[in-house]
């Protein structure tokens, strides 16, 4: 059986949770001495022992747990997983209905009302990914409301968490059929290689997927295109099919590599007519200076965080840095294309480390787009600090 806890919280994180708010943090709780297992049901009361709602207890970074439901009556059962499962299919149906695009978010944690659980879709397969051994005890009802919910070709799953919360090392075969890797999956008409069974990505950020078809239908055409922490080259296959003259793509994983050659490949685009460059960005910077390289167009996607022999990189704290070393090898008139993942800063502190990096540098600029997460990430209404992604299209001016 399945525990259940009785948790009083404090009183200044009440309304949150009332408005919708449904992280769970170790500081709202004021209860204590009681144990919660991985998995345990948490009746959430205020200070003076009212009903506010039912979370779960799964410990990851970011808090101890998520709110599921408001309603005392309601059971997490998996008749409770095929209501969210399927209210999340429904909002995707304009998704679901693409032709050009078969691959996308179909159920993104917290906003679609359950923190901890992601499903992707690539050209019927499920991805599923689980964030903490909690919501993982969940695992039998939720494929059986899955499976009720759509057709799947075959189900994979990501382990995301343990003792450290790194990634689990296994095979990512659940049930049906089983890929052929790489699977081809369309974006827009572009297509992309990705591979369900390799480690903790699949070949392609999913999130970024507008941003892409901007690069593509707006800023290449002619354009040379400098694509740092390129990964697998997602943005480098847009810009050519967008009509760059040039692309190059930097990245220091050495399977960056093949991957991008694999990305071109699909598309039919002639890999050697571009630059594939394993190297740090940082190393590619001073690199290009010193070669007089100007590019019209650079896309700079960083990771939250990044550690190579030589340095430690945060967004948080260095992205100016990084975006005054991008200006110099930026073409008067061209673009930067800026974007970040990092959860803890918020649009306005964005835009504020770029103008401190053109104003250090003596540069205007104007923005002319700015991305968030797409449609298919939820997230969750009243509270924008879960919408972790921020892009913002520069265009440097003198
Ligand atoms: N922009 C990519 C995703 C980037 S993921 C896309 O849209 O598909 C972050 C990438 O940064 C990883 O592939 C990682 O290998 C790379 N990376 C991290 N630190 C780096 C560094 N110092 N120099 C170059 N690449 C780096």
């Amino acid at each position: 059986m399945r525990q259940l806890v009785e948790v009083k919280l404090k009183s200044k994180f009440i309304t949150d949770i009332k408005n919708g708010y449904p992280l769970l943090s170790k500081e709202a709780v004021e209860t204590s001495g009681v144990t919660m297992d991985e998995g345990s049901l948490l009746r959430l009361v205020d200070p003076s022992g009212r009903y506010i709602g039912t979370a779960y207890y799964g410990l990851q970074n970011k808090g101890i747990g998520w709110v599921l439901a408001f309603k005392e009556q309601e059971k997490i059962d998996a008749k409770f997983f095929v209501k969210k499962i399927s209210a999340a299919v429904a909002r995707r149906k304009n998704l679901y209905e693409a032709e050009d695009t078969t691959a996308f978010r179909v159920f993104n944690g917290e906003g679609d009302g359950i923190g901890g659980l992601i499903i992707d879709f690539f050209d019927g397969f499920y991805m599923v990914s689980w964030y903490s051994e909690g919501i993982y005890s969940f695992r039998d009802d939720i494929y059986q409301a899955l499976e009720e919910v759509v057709e799947a070709r075959g189900l994979y799953e990501k382990l995301r968490f343990n003792t450290n919360g790194q990634y689990v090392e296994q095979d990512d075969y659940v049930s049906g059929e089983k890929g052929e890797f790489p699977l081809i999956v369309l974006e827009n008409g572009m297509k992309y290689a990705v591979d369900l069974n390799d480690g903790a990505m699949t070949g392609i950020f999913l999130d970024q997927r507008n941003v892409r078809k901007a690069l593509r239908d707006h800023y290449a055409k002619e354009k040379t295109v400098l694509n740092t922490f390129s990964y697998t080259g997602a943005f480098s296959v847009a810009a050519v099919l967008g009509g760059a003259t040039k692309t190059t793509s930097v990245d220091v994983a050495k399977r960056s590599l093949p991957k991008t050659i694999e990305q071109f490949a699909v598309n039919e685009i002639d890999y050697e007519a571009q630059d594939i460059k394993v190297m740090d960005v940082f190393d590619y910077f001073r690199y290009a200076d010193r070669h007089d390289l100007k590019f019209d167009v650079v896309v700079l996607d960083p990771p939250s965080f990044a550690r190579t022999k030589k340095i430690t990189f945060s967004t948080a704290k260095d992205y100016p840095k990084l975006l005054k070393d991008t200006l110099k090898i930026t073409n008067q008139g061209g673009i930067i294309i800026a974007s970040t993942n990092n959860a803890s800063f918020n649009m306005k502190k964005f835009k504020s480390f770029i103008d401190k990096a053109f104003t250090e540098s003596n540069t205007r600029y104007k923005i002319l787009e700015e991305h968030q997460l797409p449609e298919d990430f939820t997230v969750p209404h009243n509270y924008p600090e879960f919408n972790y992604l921020k892009v913002v299209f520069i265009k440097v001016m003198n």
